[in-house]
């Protein structure tokens, strides 16, 4: 680590300790904190994450860090303050939105993730690619939730950073989350390789689902065994967790987890009527190929039979369909 970068993370937690405070004990945080406040963040979670509230300013962090002698370049280069094109003067980039730090593998603080309080665009606003900051090789809260992972040998998944917050308030503290719906493959193995199992706990909105299809792949293509977090239609981890408790969400969701398969039973059926005939057998063969491609005997059959006691359709005439659609896709 360059002593740059470590200038770098000291005006991150600069910055953090500052917006903290505001959020806690000023009077310009006052919205923010009962906003927070409405959504079930306790002073614990607060505390815990270091979550702050950014002022409707354009010079308040930037006028700060200047006093404390962090010079504007170098903390534009970092991605904590802007720069005005005209006359290259420093600017806060984050103003009146609620702050999340978000730290690399190591626990180094490396940028924030900023929510607007309420309404309003975007909803959020990350600090821009860095040196320090590679948006696809960070995993929200990963530093902590790591030794955890490797303990019991299984991690949870999330969309967003609320979810892993609200989640750990309930007491699972081997949660992650890849910062909206997309997964690299680095973030994939930075999981991977901590854990063998790994429960995905995405919004169950279109934009969740079919992320959670996706991404169950790109982790079973690594070996993991992966399981899905199924959530009512519409409701995400925080929300799922505001409605019906911590208790709930721990032994409906988490522990009551389902296979990937079975999700994909659900996922399939989405935007199709099966009492047409079309797409009733749209869907069987679809379902067909996704067991074809299951490893286990055991497992094929399993669904085979689930699929047949569901459409009343016999054993052998689900296998034959299976061969035929084996031979048209090679
Ligand atoms: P909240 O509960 O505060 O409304 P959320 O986490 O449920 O937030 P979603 O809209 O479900 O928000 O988005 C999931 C995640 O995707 C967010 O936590 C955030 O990491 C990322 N995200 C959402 N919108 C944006 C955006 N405009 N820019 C960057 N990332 C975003
Ligand atoms: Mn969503
Ligand atoms: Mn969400
Ligand atoms: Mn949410």
């Amino acid at each position: 680590v360059s002593d740059q970068m470590k200038r770098w993370f000291q005006g991150h937690e600069l910055a953090a300790k500052l917006y903290h405070h505001v959020l806690t004990v000023s009077d310009e945080g006052r919205e923010a904190r009962e906003y927070l406040r409405k959504r079930g963040f306790t002073k614990e979670m607060i505390d815990k994450f270091q979550i702050g509230y950014a002022p409707n300013s354009w010079d308040f962090l930037s006028s700060f860090l200047d006093k404390r002698s962090f010079s504007a370049e170098e903390m534009s280069e970092c991605g904590l303050l802007g720069l005005r094109d005209f006359d290259n003067k420093p600017y806060d980039r984050f103003r009146g939105r609620i702050m999340f730090p978000i730290w690399d593998r190591r626990g180094n603080m490396i940028a924030f993730g900023g929510r607007v309080i309420s309404d309003g665009h975007p909803k959020y606003l990350n600090s821009p690619e860095s040196e320090v900051f590679n948006k696809s090789d960070v995993l929200y809260f990963f530093h902590k939730a790591r030794s955890v992972m490797r303990k019991k040998n299984e991690a949870v998944l999330f969309e967003g950073y609320v979810d892993v917050i609200s989640a750990w308030r309930a007491g699972i503290e081997n949660g992650v989350a890849s910062l909206g719906t997309a997964l690299t493959e680095s973030q994939a193995k930075m999981i991977r390789r901590n854990a063998d199992k790994i429960i995905l706990c995405y919004d169950s909105d279109n934009a969740g689902l079919n992320a959670t299809y996706k991404n169950a792949q790109i982790l079973e293509s690594i070996g993991a065994q992966v399981v899905i977090g199924k959530l009512p239609e519409g409701d995400d981890p925080h929300d799922y967790i505001q409605r019906h408790g911590a208790d709930q969400f721990v032994h409906e969701v988490i522990s009551q987890h389902i296979t990937f398969m079975a999700f994909k039973f659900d996922y399939f059926r989405r935007g199709k009527n099966l009492q047409h005939e079309g797409d009733r057998l749209n869907y069987i063969d679809q379902i067909l190929k996704e067991i074809s491609q299951l490893n286990r005997a055991i497992e094929r059959d399993y669904y085979l039979r689930q699929l047949a006691e569901e459409f009343s359709l016999s054993l052998e005439a689900l296998k034959q369909e299976q061969s035929t659609l084996l031979q048209a896709q090679q």
